[in-house]
């Protein structure tokens, strides 16, 4: 099994539950949604070169031919965590669940190594159940109509009901743009699906012309959060703010 890799790369998870800690990045083509903010360069077949980091964390990168057999990948992901410990190998994209057998062929190969981290926007439950077990944490988007031109509502549920099986975090982009119904519908949707997961609103951080909530915007929204969440906590894109990948 080959497949496309955009970048392989060591650094510090910015977002979420797990903001701080150091991961190995696998950046993985394409992605089903077409959000507003969207800062990633994902186009399928498009990367003809994988940039691979060539020592965990030094930011000198070999360019390798596409497309990657997973048992190559593997190598170069169990090269970095040889370089250093990783709290976890991340997933990432794009989607990375349009390549979910190619994950979890490589979760295969560095089983036991380190923590199997998938970075979601939390629409394709087919393929997660297909590999849940070999994913350790999931990081799940709910995606709102206000960015979006097709509502995931009900994708949204379906995904949440598997994925609550596992370590799982709900992130939630708020801009100035966001709705209070739809953030209460948010809420609502992990409450009834996924109860005991951490629910992280993510001031979005400005880019393609959306702009940013106000501060009391986000503690008003926190503070409907807290009425039926137990784990409510609001978090920004840090490795932008100190100059990380
Ligand atoms: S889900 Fe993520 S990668 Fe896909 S369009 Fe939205 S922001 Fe971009």
């Amino acid at each position: 099994m080959q497949e496309n890799i955009i970048e392989i790369f060591s650094s510090i998870q910015g977002e979420g539950k797990y903001v701080g800690c150091r991961q190995v990045f696998v950046r993985l083509e394409g992605c089903n949604l077409a959000c507003r903010y969207c800062d990633t360069e994902n186009r399928p077949h498009t990367h003809p070169f994988c940039m691979v980091e060539e020592r965990a964390g030094k930011r000198r990168f070999l360019r390798l031919q596409n497309p990657f057999s997973a048992e190559q990948a593997a190598a170069r992901i169990r090269k970095m965590l040889v370089d250093l410990p990783h709290h976890a190998v991340s997933f990432t994209g794009g989607e990375p669940l349009l390549h979910a057998a190619f994950i979890q062929a490589i979760a295969k190969k560095i089983k036991g190594k380190t923590a199997i981290f998938l970075e979601t926007n939390g629409t394709l439950v087919k393929p997660l159940q297909e590999i849940l077990s070999d994913i350790d944490i999931i990081s799940m988007d709910i995606k709102m109509p206000s960015i979006l031109s097709v509502p995931q509502w009900e994708a949204h549920v379906a995904f949440l009901q598997v994925a609550q099986k596992k370590d799982l975090y709900v992130k939630v982009v708020v801009s100035n743009e966001t709705g209070k119904a739809e953030f209460f519908r948010a809420v609502h949707l992990v409450r009834e699906n996924a109860p005991y997961a951490c629910f992280i609103i993510q001031p979005v951080t400005p880019f393609g012309g959306c702009v940013a909530a106000s501060p009391q915007k986000i503690l008003d929204f926190q503070e409907i959060a807290l009425g039926h969440l137990a784990d409510v906590r609001v978090i920004p894109q840090t490795h932008k703010l100190i100059g990380q990948l």
